[in-house]
């Protein structure tokens, strides 16, 4: 039994942040034998967040993350502590891998190029992805000064400056914006890609620190982490067998849905939690795993300047459209992954993935299923569209990219709106300041994407890191 008695540990938001903290939680309390109480409340009546797999006539459906990246553990070693490792599968050998549109034409992605570094000369020289001129810029960088000061900039001064403007806008930008659905001209380097600014500080340039890392791990020396799965990988049944194994084993944690939270205050001991309603929840620590806005909302009577800084984060709406189609139709589809389409392409869609080509198993034999993108920072209207417009408009676009004249024999729209969170330049600045002032809030912790990683590794790692210092809080009365 814990000195504590019956202490409460309240976790706001059931996505893949918050299933993780209380995962995390659980099994510190079972394993220390503290006995406080933990409750996650999620507003929706669904849990999970944004990870949402949908099956439907035999079609496996992902109308959000539909992988994740095996080189960060976290989200492995949760499959492996949850008993799914098994289900773990690696993306299909499709021999091709991801194109980029240029001019109106599927270019492939030349071989090498490692975040966003070209470190393999012959397939960028064959390549028509760039022209001439762009191609003899990117090799320049080689001659490029580094910058000296410690400021932050954006990724796209980053990449422009090195790499020149025509790289950045047909190959960095589209494979950015199909992480962040941002613009590269306003994400912050330190937050998104610092390992490019310590390359460039500890090596003078990108590709010479690419060849030198590759050196060095040939000779020994400084060998990247080895994995031993693909890149990237999902679960046989969807990514939505993470979050469904995790509510099933969350035996031990009281889970309400359609339970949103409306306000927090300061109790006298601890917090009270206003849920829409009028119900009161007493929590002694709790874990703020929802989006930063509505944390900006809730912590607002606690600390007003948190709210304005957890404000400036700034949200963009993005909608996945599925789409399955006969095989037979559809047979002009080259072979890959998918592809992303550039800023400047000027197109509603920003990215189509070949999910039936990507993993095993999301699609029955002779169908096809595609997973297409809308909305970016500075683009989102079409989110807000009606049904029958978002399609027409996708159908238009498939249609002159890829073909595609036959309707779909199957469609989902899922709309995500403030769902992608921005790491604008000053962020890792704005975070410094949020945690300092965080501290004077005892027992309070805000984890998920809004803050140090927007991937699934990077939300469950916020989620233990979260649970291990409420429990810390909670049993041993440590801040
Ligand atoms: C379309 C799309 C594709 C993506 N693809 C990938 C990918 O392939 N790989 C990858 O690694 N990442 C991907 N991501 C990013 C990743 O999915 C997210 O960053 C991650 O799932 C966010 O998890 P989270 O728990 O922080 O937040 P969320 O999943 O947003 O969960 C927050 C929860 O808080 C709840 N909530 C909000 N307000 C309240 C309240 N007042 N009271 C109670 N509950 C509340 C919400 O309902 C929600 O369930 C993708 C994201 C999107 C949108």
């Amino acid at each position: 039994m814990s000195d504590y008695g019956d202490r409460h540990a309240v976790i706001i938001g059931g996505g893949i942040a918050g299933l993780a903290a209380a995962w995390r939680l659980q099994a510190q309390r079972a394993a220390e034998g503290a006995d406080y109480r933990i409750t996650l409340v999620e507003a929706s009546d669904r849990l999970g967040g944004k990870l949402y797999t949908e099956r439907c006539d035999g079609l496996t459906i992902e109308s959000g993350p539909d992988s994740f990246l095996s080189y960060k553990p976290a989200a492995i070693q949760l499959a492996r502590e949850l008993g799914i490792e098994d289900r773990i599968i690696g993306t299909r050998d499709t021999g091709d891998g991801t194109f980029i549109l240029r001019d109106g034409r599927l270019e492939p992605l030349p071989e090498g190029i490692t975040m966003l570094v070209p470190t393999k000369l012959k397939p960028l020289a064959k390549s028509r992805l760039l022209s001439l001129r762009g191609k003899a810029r990117m090799a320049a960088e080689y001659l490029v000064p580094a910058r000296e000061d410690d400021d932050d900039e954006s990724i796209g001064s980053f990449i422009s400056r090195r790499l020149g403007r025509e790289a950045f806008e047909h190959m960095a930008q589209p494979l950015l914006s199909g992480i962040f659905a941002g613009d590269a001209d306003q994400l912050s380097l330190a937050a998104t890609f610092p390992r490019l600014r310590d390359i460039e500080r500890k090596h003078g340039g990108l590709v010479r620190g690419m060849l030198n890392q590759r050196r060095e791990a040939r000779s020994g020396n400084n060998a990247a982490p080895q994995s031993s799965y693909p890149p990237f990988v999902s679960f046989a049944g969807g990514m939505g067998e993470l979050t469904d194994s995790l509510v099933e084993r969350l035996g031990n944690v009281d889970l309400r849905t359609g339970a949103a939270v409306e306000r927090i205050e300061q109790a006298e001991s601890g917090y009270r939690l206003q849920l829409a309603g009028g119900e009161f929840l007493e929590a002694d620590a709790v874990l703020l795993a929802t989006p930063a806005y509505v944390a900006a909302d809730l912590l607002e009577l606690l600390d007003g300047e948190i709210s304005a800084m957890l404000r400036r984060i700034p949200y963009v709406s993005t909608a996945t459209i599925s789409l399955a189609f006969r095989a037979s139709d559809v047979q002009g589809l080259q072979a890959g992954r998918g592809f992303v389409i550039p800023h400047v392409e000027n197109r509603e869609l920003t990215a189509v993935t070949w999910a039936s080509n990507k993993f095993d198993g999301r699609a029955p034999g002779g169908t096809a299923l595609l997973r297409t993108f809308v909305g970016r920072a500075g683009r989102e209207g079409a989110v807000d569209l009606p049904d029958d417009q978002l399609l027409t408009i996708v159908r238009r676009e498939l249609q002159q990219i890829l073909g595609i004249e036959t309707a779909p024999i199957v469609s989902r729209i899922q709309r995500w709106r403030r769902a992608m969170p921005q790491y604008v330049v000053g962020h890792v600045d704005r975070l410094e300041q949020v945690d300092q002032r965080m501290q004077r809030l005892r027992g309070l912790a805000l984890l998920g994407a809004a803050y140090r990683g927007v991937g699934i590794p990077d939300c469950i790692e916020s989620g233990n890191r979260a649970a291990e210092s409420a429990h810390q809080y909670l049993h041993r009365n440590v801040t």
